[in-house]
């Protein structure tokens, strides 16, 4: 059984998004249905349904986006005991995985071979041929991935945290930031904003960089301690050599190299953006300073859900713009050009006018 809802679609590669109707299955024994309340706008979703990552994950279509989902449950499956009807609850990037190999086993579905993203996955039950996100009226997730939200924070600003948050809270726990550290995040967008509260909260001396010199004072309001302007030879010189570590959530093409300077001895620089085309890579700034330079995968589900209590514990969510899903459109020029304070947040309710 099935029931057919209201979605957002992209058709192809260059379509704009428009009203489309999909399945969604009946909740199976372990399923937890949840109507969606608020879905936040992710890099991500451009760079899939544009089919940015053509090499890597290239695009199906139809295309509903979407992984930033904070919604109530309306039915649970006879299993289901972590959840029940009315809970406020939150589905990240992943829907699903295989529950058995090692990477499962570790808390890190976010590595299972056998994953199912919330969007663009092939869907093993056969409603679709492939997974269907979040700008839609409802969805049907295994209750291992949904995510307990905590009821002191407001609705929309928590939807964020669920890609955005976990993104940047995974590599800034790994890397174990907090008092006495110095960390730079690079690029002031969704990510890049929730890197900047998450690291001041863990209580780094938190650094941004970015190319929007119009987004100092927001920095500065964040919880950033400094803000350096990436065009500024000086201020770079200035801080050359002094990070512990950095966090890179920029969109596109850019030199990464100017960053790594930044690094001290044995410094990290950690990749979350996933631009379209390589970067280029000089191999003096690594070995002039032992530095390293890695990348992150959102996080796993055992930790997502530390991150969602961490958060509520110190009322930390996104700042948010939020839209009717008739302005996606626009919402989707805007992130393009850099324009978002921070995140922007598509009001589900909006899907049934
Ligand atoms: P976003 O809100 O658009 O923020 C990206 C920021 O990068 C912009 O606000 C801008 O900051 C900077 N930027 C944009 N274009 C630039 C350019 N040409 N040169 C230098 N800086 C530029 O995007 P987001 O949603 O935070 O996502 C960021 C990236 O992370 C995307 O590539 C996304 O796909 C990826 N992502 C990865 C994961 C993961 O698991 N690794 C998870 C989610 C998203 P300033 O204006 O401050 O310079
Ligand atoms: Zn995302």
């Amino acid at each position: 059984m099935t029931t057919q809802v209201k979605s957002y679609a992209a058709q192809s590669a260059t379509d704009s998004l428009a009203p489309f109707a999909i399945k969604r299955r009946s909740p199976g024994p372990d399923d937890v249905a949840i109507e969606i309340l608020f879905c936040g706008i992710c890099h991500s979703d451009l760079h899939y349904t544009h089919n940015d990552w053509a090499d890597a994950l290239p695009a199906v279509y139809p295309v509903v986006p979407g992984h930033e989902i904070v919604g109530r449950v309306t039915t649970i499956g006879a299993n289901v005991t972590k959840h029940k009807v009315g809970d406020l609850v939150g589905v990240g990037c992943l829907v699903d995985s295989d529950h058995t190999c090692p990477n499962c086993q570790s808390d890190l579905e976010n590595f299972c071979q056998n994953l199912t993203l919330t969007f663009g996955s092939t869907d093993k039950h056969g409603t679709a041929p492939m997974t269907f996100g979040g700008y839609s009226e409802s969805i049907v997730v295994n209750e291992r991935f949904v995510l307990r939200v905590p009821t002191n924070l407001d609705i929309e600003g928590t939807a964020p945290l669920l890609c955005a948050g976990i993104t940047t809270y995974s590599p800034l726990r790994r890397n174990e930031v907090g008092p006495g550290k110095k960390v730079g995040i690079v690029g002031l967008g969704g990510l890049g904003h929730m890197g900047v509260k998450l690291a001041r909260a863990f209580g780094a001396h938190v650094v941004v960089f970015t190319t929007s010199p119009r987004k100092i004072e927001d920095a500065l309001r964040l919880g950033a301690h400094e803000v350096i302007v990436s065009s500024n030879a000086d201020e770079l010189a200035k801080h050359a050599g002094s990070f512990d570590f950095i966090l890179d959530t920029v969109s596109a093409e850019h030199d990464i190299n100017q960053y790594l300077y930044q690094l001290k001895i044995d410094g990290n620089l950690t990749l979350v953006g996933a631009p379209p085309k390589p970067l280029a890579l000089s191999s003096f700034a690594l070995i002039f300073g032992n530095r390293s330079i890695s990348g992150s995968n959102i996080g796993g589900i055992a930790q997502t859900q530390e991150m969602l209590d961490f958060c509520g514990e110190h009322n930390i969510t996104a700042d948010v713009e939020v839209i009717p899903v008739q302005k996606i459109n626009e919402a989707w020029g805007r992130l393009e050009k850099a324009d978002v304070k921070y995140r922007f947040v598509i009001d589900m309710a909006s899907l049934k006018s």
